[in-house]
């Protein structure tokens, strides 16, 4: 059975058991402080599991994207060494939301893989939790029970498991429970019939292997640690795709799917390596398979690879791949964006954002790998010479810190620099590396550490409404509140009944004002969204919360903010007019002082094309649009409004248009009222951010007016300056014209009285055991100059050693230069002369053994040190 329709075969037993059948939600996180990508199915479902929100249907089944390479769960080491592990892979799950529990979610577990795709029950075997004394939680009595009644005479195939594998848990703190893992075993009859399956299960055979987990929910953990029990129970199942894929084909390895073959039959293609020949090409492979796929699902999902955060870990996914291609595979050349082409055809059917998004992806790709492979080539550079000043110095262990660095500066890896040593018969002091990399880590997590308290509930209270759409003031309650510290401060988390503060998403800042009594007043630093939760960030707690609270949200910041939000709509469709369609959000920041739009486009903007966009976007502003807003409505409907889709909606959602004139957009942001609010746009910059994606960034009303000003000021400054009265242009081109000819003029001077201070060297040198000796002042304001006679006679050749000094304005310098020979064969040192001198001019100095500089405070003393010179090498 196809890959495809084996999914499909999935939905449709599901849908029979009246489960409603969703869409994936986006793999990339844009609403969970805690995770940045999707790592699970049941991420999407989070709130509902908080309480936090209802779900729309009771029972929903669907298949995840989902992404293991950081966290808790971080199986990025293991891809390509084993055969099913996977960065990126498809969950299938089955939820209830407070309806079926452990009997029908193991009946038809049981159910499909035993009659609907007709695996032998010999072949499976059941894990349930053991219990937990600590916990107080019993044994799973219950799921046992019915997996007794699908493995009736099997008593060994069910298993009992502790906490770490069978007690699922959502986090430090909330819902929880037992679960039970159902496990496959793929081997031969004969391996078969040597050790019986129930040995192998969780033990990391390859062949007998995880493949579906049924969590049951019925706990709530607190902070404290203990557990309650929930109201309504909830199951969260999950099953791997990939593996199943193998299970049902046939076959031993993930890799050998219909889901992978297209694109490694590709890979095998391009790098001319066959398949099952040797096990490093193998392992390759794989790994550039699955990056692949990592790679493109994340870009698909607007995570691009960056510098930081989400975006650095897909950089380092990618990399990872170059880097197998280039070791195990001896690829060179980029490569991996051909590949997109085959994973867009295998996958594109179900996932069409592969297919709309396929070029954009390739050149990204594309641009990433060209940027890694020079980094490669750089580092090997490095290497070299790290290498052969080891050899000089009869080293043989690299110290770990300098591995570290070429890892941490260039993304040069350890295994890379190990194996180049080992061709040198060097070896790397791992512990040393590792111990960087542990100091790192460390440094990292001791930045983001939040300590987090229990809430404190005020009130009952659903959801919080929000009022900021029409108000920036009202009468609100508090419902709950939290200390949380920070980064060793102390503030409150603090969720209203209703608010009018807007909390950060979309690119638009949350708002900042205060949150008033009778009694006191609190200030409020910023607004976030933690799932459906609006959360004020308060300095401190609330006295009294049970007390009446006027929310007041600091109106001129929400004003300004607001204008740069419709101005982000505006220059969006100026750009999409001005460029085309292909021009796509890509990324944006509205904050009170500024605006930047990421968007999709190719090239460099002219300046004609800039002027015109915001010219357009201008031209907006006067025409004094007015809001129209249409809220609550579904995505088609608002595609059909003309509305461009934007990534991130999961199913389910409704959405909201904004529209100003022809701009009609999905928002949940605040705009103005109609664009004369706005004043003036002005653009202050464009430039690239990765391949295909640019940067504009602009400015609007009293902030525009402020930068159009500075600029005009800067200009008559200029022309004060310049005592232009006409064309300023013209001035600063006659002035930089005639700075580059005074520039000539005076490197023929400098050329001069160089060749004429060498001379008058030459003429006073001395002959001190066939060392040639030359010394002297030269008259010169430029400490240049000094070096400039330096490279002059170094370049004479042999048995020169040069002591030159200069002084301008109460300072000293001093210059020694020692002919090659003389360091080598007289082990002669510019720098040993250098430190021997410069206590005569009050200084200090150094450099290399042919080269070395000094200043100082003492210009009488130059004398003497030019003295000095000349004995230490008449004692050599
Ligand atoms: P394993 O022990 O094999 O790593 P797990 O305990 O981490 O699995 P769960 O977190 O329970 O797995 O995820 C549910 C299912 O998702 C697993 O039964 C397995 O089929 C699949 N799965 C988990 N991790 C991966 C992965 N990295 N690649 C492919 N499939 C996976
Ligand atoms: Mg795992």
């Amino acid at each position: 059975m196809k890959a495809q329709e084996l999914r499909q075969l999935f939905f449709e037993f599901f849908r029979s058991k009246g489960h409603k059948i969703t869409p994936s939600a986006p793999m990339v996180m844009k609403d969970d402080p805690s995770l940045m990508f999707t790592n699970a199915g049941m991420n999407q479902f989070k709130d509902i599991f908080l309480g936090h929100s209802q779900s729309q249907y009771k029972r929903i089944a669907n298949s995840q994207k989902c992404l293991r390479v950081s966290g808790k769960h971080n199986d990025l080491e293991e891809v390509g060494h084993d055969t099913y592990h996977h960065t990126m892979f498809e969950m299938l799950g089955n939820w209830s939301f407070g309806d079926y529990f452990k009997k029908e979610a193991i009946e038809w577990a049981w159910e499909f893989l035993t009659k609907k795709i007709g695996i032998d029950d010999e072949r499976l075997y059941a894990t349930i939790f053991k219990g937990n004394a600590e916990d107080n939680v019993p044994r799973d009595d219950e799921a046992l029970l019915f997996w007794q009644k699908y493995f009736s005479g099997k008593p060994d195939h069910i298993l009992e498991g502790t906490k770490k594998d069978n007690f699922w848990e959502m986090g430090e703190t909330g819902p929880c429970g037992p679960c039970s893992e159902i496990h496959v075993d793929i081997r031969e009859e004969n391996e078969r019939s040597k050790i019986p399956g129930n040995k192998l299960v969780n033990k990391g055979h390859p062949e007998v292997i995880e493949i579906w987990n049924l969590v049951f929910i019925q706990y709530n953990r607190k902070v404290d640690g203990s557990l309650e029990t929930l109201p309504s129970k909830h199951v969260d199942t999950g099953m791997g795709f990939e593996r199943l894929c193998m299970v049902v084909q046939g076959k031993k390895s993930n890799y050998e799917t219909d889901l992978f073959q297209p694109v490694i039959s590709e890979i095998s293609r391009i790098t001319g390596k066959k398949q099952g020949v040797n096990d490093s090409w193998d392992t390759a492979m794989r790994v550039v398979a699955d990056h692949l796929r990592a790679v493109s699902f994340s870009i698909a999902d607007g995570q691009l690879p960056s510098n930081n955060k989400a975006g650095y870990v897909i950089r380092r996914i990618l990399r990872r791949a170059v880097r197998y291609a280039y070791n195990n595979l001896g690829i060179e050349e980029p490569f991996i964006y051909r590949l997109v082409q085959a994973l867009a055809k295998t996958m594109g059917d179900y996932y069409p954002e592969l297919k709309s998004l396929k070029e954009l992806i390739s050149k990204i790709i594309l641009e990433e790998e060209t940027a890694f492979l020079k980094t490669l080539g750089k580092g090997l550079k490095m290497i070299g010479k790290v290498i052969s000043e080891m050899k000089k110095e009869h080293k043989k262990t690299l110290p770990g810190k300098i591995a570290f660095e070429l890892y941490d500066t260039f993304g040069f890896p350890a295994d890379l620099t190990q194996l180049i040593l080992k061709e040198n018969g060097m070896d790397l002091n791992m512990k040393e590396f590792e111990n960087e990399m542990k100091n790192q880590k460390n440094r990292s997590r001791e930045d983001a550490i939040l300590d987090t308290g229990d809430w404190k509930i005020i009130r009952d209270s659903d959801v919080t409404l929000f009022t900021g759409y029409e108000n920036t003031e009202d009468e609100v309650l508090i419902t709950k509140y939290r200390q949380v510290k920070t980064k060793g401060k102390n503030i409150c988390h603090i969720v209203l009944d209703k608010t009018p503060f807007y909390a950060e998403s979309g690119g638009q800042v949350g708002d900042s004002g205060y949150i008033v009594s009778e009694k006191e007043k609190i200030k409020v630093t910023d607004t976030i969204r933690e799932h459906n939760l609006i959360i004020h960030i308060a300095e401190k707690q609330p006295s009294d919360p049970g007390a009446h609270f006027t929310a007041k949200v600091d109106a001129k910041k929400r004003l300004m903010t607001a204008n740069n939000h419709t101005a982000t709509h505006l220059i969006h469709h100026a750009l999409r007019s001005v460029l085309g369609s292909h021009v796509e959000q890509k990324g944006s920041l509205v904050t009170p002082d500024r605006l930047r739009f990421d968007f999709s486009h190719f090239n460099k903007l002219t300046r004609e094309e800039l002027t015109k966009v915001e010219e357009m976007a201008n031209r907006m502003v006067r025409e004094n649009n007015n809001r129209k807003v249409t809220d609550n409505i579904s995505l088609k409907k608002a595609k059909d409004m003309g509305a461009m889709a934007l990534f991130g909606e999961k199913y389910g959602d409704t959405v909201r248009v904004v529209e100003f004139g022809d701009s009609v957009e999905l928002c949940g942001g605040i705009h103005v009222e109609s664009t004369a609010s706005i004043g003036i746009i002005k653009i202050i910059s464009e430039g690239a951010i990765a391949a295909g994606i640019r940067r504009i960034e602009a400015v609007t009303a009293g902030k525009a007016f402020e930068y159009i000003n500075e600029k005009l000021a800067a200009v008559e400054d200029i022309a004060t300056l310049l005592k232009s009265q006409g064309n300023i242009r013209e001035s600063v081109e006659r002035l930089i014209t005639e700075n580059n000819s005074l520039k000539k003029t005076i490197e023929k001077y400098q050329a001069q009285s160089t060749r004429t201070a060498l001379k008058n060297l030459e003429e006073k040198a001395l002959n001190i055991n066939g060392i040639k000796f030359l010394s002297g002042q030269i008259e010169t304001d430029s400490a240049d100059m000094l070096k400039t006679i330096a490279f002059a006679v170094r370049k004479k050749g042999d048995n020169n050693l040069l002591v030159i000094a200069s002084s301008t304005g109460g300072k000293a310098n001093l210059v020694v230069m020692v002919s090659d020979n003389l360091v080598k064969e007289k082990n002669i040192s510019a720098v040993n002369i250098i430190k021997e001198i410069a206590g005569e001019i009050n200084g200090g100095g150094g450099g290399q053994p042919f080269l070395a500089t000094a200043g100082g405070k003492k210009p009488e003393g130059i004398k003497s040190a030019i003295k000095k010179a000349e004995e230490y090498i008449r004692k050599i």
